[in-house]
């Protein structure tokens, strides 16, 4: 990492997830460029882990993106109270450490610590007073609410867990929702990080935002001790309340950002609309940026609010879908939809992750039996109504 922060190129407001793999492409597909990161925190991303399906990321982004990652398995499973499935995608983790080391061995890459104030077009104003430029200026300062997004949640609590004997799990197990269903749909996602370490994490989509975390953790724990984990102790914890969005008004939110810097990660609602993982999405952003001819907040502004405009166009379905299970499904009920959607041929599921689901695709998840009642599917299809709610 350099101290020569004087005349950045590019000032990012965060030092979370977007902002280093934004930093993190514009090295590799740009360099040279001097990339000054600014966050509140001391350690940011501190307590999170963030996973992927091998295809959500093309081969060439994984290529900058590799440094990032810490854990690779080569399948997954799920497991529905009528259908167990293995399945032969890859997942990945990237975790704090390897994301603060990939961006460290960058040396036009700095991270400093300070309180992003305001983020305008050409400057960062911190709360200290001082004013730092750049002809770019990204703010990646994570979620923010919108009138322009009405949301469900996905929350949860994982814990890190060391199980003396080992735990038996080769591949990540992505939902067990053979669990009892409570607060929405509830399942236990699982993550071996070696033969004796594992994070396991009680989920729930709910309605409300609230996260009980202490009985959470209290169901994550007693769920390792279903599975016969004896002895095993806590080295972690991790939280997340990740918005699911059921309606989406992208022209108005971009609209409101005009005239400041650019959006990027949450803080733009670039997230996948059905699990709220943002990392995908942050990947093709930055992406979007550095293909960028002239790296200036107004250029590349345009550019990622035609990128995230198109995006939204393509994602309705995937809202409609949210409005299928969280206004059209009873809550007890909503793990029938995910138990039939995990019937579907593995490159369907896949490009459903992937965010890259074609119009064969998206019929075959809607026909066959209907997983809800005609009526009630009627009721999900306008998105408006939503958004005139979350205004109200
Ligand atoms: C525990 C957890 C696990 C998750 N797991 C996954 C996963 O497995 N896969 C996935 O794709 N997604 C996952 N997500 C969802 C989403 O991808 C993450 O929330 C992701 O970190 C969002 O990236 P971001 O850059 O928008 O925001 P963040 O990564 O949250 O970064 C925002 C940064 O801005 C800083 N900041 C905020 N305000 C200011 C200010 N005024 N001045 C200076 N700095 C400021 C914050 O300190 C923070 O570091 C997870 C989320 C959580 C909470």
């Amino acid at each position: 990492m350099t101290d020569d922060t004087a005349t950045p190129d590019v000032l990012i407001a965060g030092a979370g997830l977007s902002a280093s793999l934004t930093a993190l492409c514009l090295a590799a597909r740009r360099p040279g460029l001097r990339i000054l990161l600014l966050d509140r925190r001391a350690e940011p991303g501190r307590d999170h882990t963030w996973s992927f399906h091998d295809p959500d990321v093309t081969p060439e982004s994984r290529v900058w993106l590799a440094p990032a990652i810490a854990h690779h398995w080569a399948g997954q499973e799920v497991r529905f109270p009528a259908h167990r499935r293995s399945l032969p995608t890859g997942y990945n983790t990237v975790t704090p450490g390897a994301l603060r080391d990939a961006v460290a061995a960058q040396p036009d890459i700095t991270v400093r610590r300070a309180e992003v104030a305001a983020a305008a077009a050409d400057a960062l104003h911190l709360s200290d007073g001082t004013t730092l430029r750049a002809p770019l200026i990204l703010d990646a300062r994570g979620q923010r609410k919108s009138p322009h997004l009405a949301l469900g949640w996905q929350k949860f609590t994982g814990l890190e867990l060391q199980v003396p004997d080992g735990h038996g799990l080769r591949h990540p197990v992505i939902m067990d929702a053979t669990v009892a269903q409570r607060d929405g749909y509830r399942f236990v996602y699982c993550l071996p990080f070696g033969p004796d370490g594992l994070l396991v994490e009680d989920t729930r989509y709910s309605d409300h935002a609230t996260l009980d975390a202490a009985s959470c953790a209290a169901d994550a724990m007693a769920y390792a001790q279903e599975q016969g984990w004896a002895g095993a102790t806590e080295l972690r914890r991790e939280s997340g309340v990740l918005p699911i969005a059921l309606a989406l008004d992208a022209r108005a939110l971009w609209s409101a950002q005009a005239g400041g810097a650019v959006p990027i990660g949450l803080s733009a609602a670039l997230f996948h609309p059905v699990t709220g993982y943002s990392l995908p999405m942050a990947v093709r952003a930055a992406e979007v940026i550095a293909a960028s001819p002239r790296l200036d907040t107004a250029d590349v502004m345009t550019r990622l609010r035609d990128f995230a405009l198109e995006r939204a166009r393509e994602q309705s379905f995937l809202r409609l879908l949210n409005r299928m299970l969280f206004r059209g499904c009873p809550p007890d009920e909503r793990y029938r939809l995910l138990e039939r959607f995990y019937r579907l041929p593995v490159p369907v599921i896949e490009r459903f992750y992937a965010d890259r689901l074609t119009w064969a695709d998206r019929l075959r998840i809607v026909t066959g039996r209907p997983p809800i009642p005609l009526h009630r599917a009627a009721a999900c299809l306008a998105e408006r109504p939503l958004l005139s709610e979350t205004r109200e």
